[in-house]
């Protein structure tokens, strides 16, 4: 793992990135530049992070070659199980994956580990409940949702009469919107979930208000997936009807999404991943999905998601202090938005600045933002990558300070612009 600072000082794919070398010089340059701008970078996208080695190493590994489609024979008699012979051991792998994230989040649900990202498990858990033509009820783009939530660019939007409710003046989903516009549009599909959310989620209240209209209620815990499963954030287990999660963000796994769901609507769910949606599965994959698992099942874990949480608010806490606005006053979560829509500058002025000092995050909208999503008033700031490389909150504090002496520059720019 990285150290502290960033620097490279371990054996992590030395060897690897030599062999790719040997071959193409091109590729194996870019992915040791690449390499090296991870390691001496400080990382605040909230959905990346650093996989452990073995992970690594089975994303790597010879499961790559195996064609697989289908499911574990035991799972399924017939058609449904496998289409290809020689498929002993990547059965085991999966089943055993299966079953490893059913003791990550302690719930007997149906688990589909095959979907190749959040966006596909997204796509087959739409597909396993609704036409085309049906409404869901989600959180738009601009207060915090993901472009599968029905952005109007992506196949959510176009295939499915998207609706939305909203965040309250504070920043917080209003759950009597959620109420309201449930009653009003009587959606197939209530949908809970964001990718620049910083606030608990409110499940119980969600799967209430989704009972009370007869419609599905499906989680999207791509970002808290970690959190859940270190018990940092409410678990949606037992109370939505479908869960849907990437791998690769707060459960620091490989790349990658899963869908679980109600015991009686597995063949649902399966048969919307493939042969709907997708063919063949990524063994590797699967197969770093299950070490992923085994990791989130150790105590390390709960430590590292608890020191996530910590610095997240050591650092929103920070620049509160140096008197910035931060949306929603703070955070519960991994992640925050700085909202900058006092500044002449834009959220994407101050992505690019910081790109020149070694400071990676994104522009994000802020909730009811006036500029558009190229330009954006905000900043997303996540707290997991940095984490994984051991900083604390003092870390995070001066990683405040130092993007607030950014800022100031910019500030003092744009002043003179004028
Ligand atoms: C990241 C994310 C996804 C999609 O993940 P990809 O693997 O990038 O397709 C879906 N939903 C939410 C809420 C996300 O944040």
């Amino acid at each position: 793992m990285l150290d502290k600072v960033g620097n490279d000082n371990n054996n992590y794919n030395k060897d690897n990135i030599k062999t790719i070398k040997e071959s193409s010089p091109t590729i194996g340059g870019l992915i040791e530049k690449e390499y090296l701008r991870q390691s001496n970078n400080i990382e605040l996208i909230a959905s990346e992070n650093y996989s452990s080695e073995a992970i690594l190493a089975a994303c790597g590994s010879c499961l790559s070659w195996k064609y697989a489609e289908g499911y574990p024979t035991d799972r399924y008699s017939g058609s449904e199980s496998r289409y290809y012979g020689g498929t002993e051991f990547v059965d085991q792998i999966e089943e055993y994956c299966c079953n490893k994230w059913r003791e990550v989040f302690s719930t007997d649900y149906h688990v589909n580990v095959q979907p190749h990202s959040g966006s596909q498990a997204n796509f087959a858990a739409y597909r396993a409940f609704l036409n085309p033509g049906d409404t869901i009820l989600a959180m738009t783009l601009d207060n915090g949702g993901h472009l599968t939530h029905g952005s109007s660019v992506n196949f959510s939007g176009t295939l499915y009469n998207m609706v939305f409710y909203n965040v309250d003046d504070n920043g917080y989903i209003n759950m009597d919107d959620v109420r309201r516009k449930a009653e009003e549009l009587k959606p197939n599909l209530i949908l809970a979930g964001a990718s620049a959310y910083s606030r608990i989620l409110d499940f119980k209240t969600f799967a209430e208000i989704a009972k009370s209209v007869g419609a599905v209620f499906m989680v999207d815990m791509a970002h808290i997936a970690g959190l859940v499963a270190a018990g940092e954030h409410p678990s949606p287990f037992g109370l939505a009807d479908v869960i849907t999660t990437t791998t690769h963000k707060t459960l620091r796994g490989p790349r990658g999404g899963m869908i679980f769901a109600r015991k009686e609507l597995a063949k649902k769910i399966d048969s919307a991943v493939f042969p709907y949606s997708q063919g063949g599965p990524l063994m590797h994959i699967i197969a770093g999905k299950a070490i992923c698992a085994e990791e989130a099942c150790q105590p390390d874990f709960r430590k590292y998601i608890h020191q996530v949480v910590m610095n997240c608010k050591a650092c929103s806490d920070e620049f509160m202090k140096l008197g910035y606005k931060v949306v929603t006053g703070g955070t519960d979560n991994h992640v925050f938005l700085l909202d900058l829509s006092d500044h002449a500058f834009t959220g994407r002025d101050l992505q690019e600045r910081l790109d020149t000092v070694g400071i990676t995050l994104n522009k994000n909208t802020i909730p009811g933002d006036k500029r558009s999503p190229r330009q954006t008033s905000g900043v997303r700031i996540g707290s997991a990558p940095m984490t994984t490389r051991g900083f604390d909150e003092d870390d995070f504090r001066r990683v405040a300070a130092r993007i607030d002496e950014v800022i100031k520059e910019l500030d003092a720019e744009f002043a003179e612009k004028k």
